[in-house]
């Protein structure tokens, strides 16, 4: 399961400057998984059904929402570039 962000690893200070994901979010102190909002984790636990092969809405792939199908191809992407660390 994702982590939901109610984590304590931020307090008193512990993460101050410990994030920072280049070109997206700057040095902070803040847990990374706190800024991700609700919409965002749903989209990424439906990536695991879509990478399976379990589409959105029934069809294929031409049927499906394009805002959807551009969603998991980002996360795709980034997790492409997660993995060989060359974000
Ligand atoms: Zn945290």
């Amino acid at each position: 399961m994702w982590p939901c962000g109610d984590c304590e690893c931020d307090a008193h200070g512990v993460g101050n400057g410990r994030w920072h994901i280049p070109g997206v979010i700057k040095k902070t102190g803040v847990c990374a998984r706190r800024m991700v909002t609700d919409f965002s984790w749903q989209m990424l636990s439906f990536h695991n059904h879509y990478v399976n092969g379990n589409l959105a809405v029934p069809g294929g792939v031409t049927s499906q929402p394009g805002v959807y199908l551009e969603i998991m191809e980002i996360i795709s992407e980034w997790m492409t570039h997660g993995k060989s660390g060359d974000g």
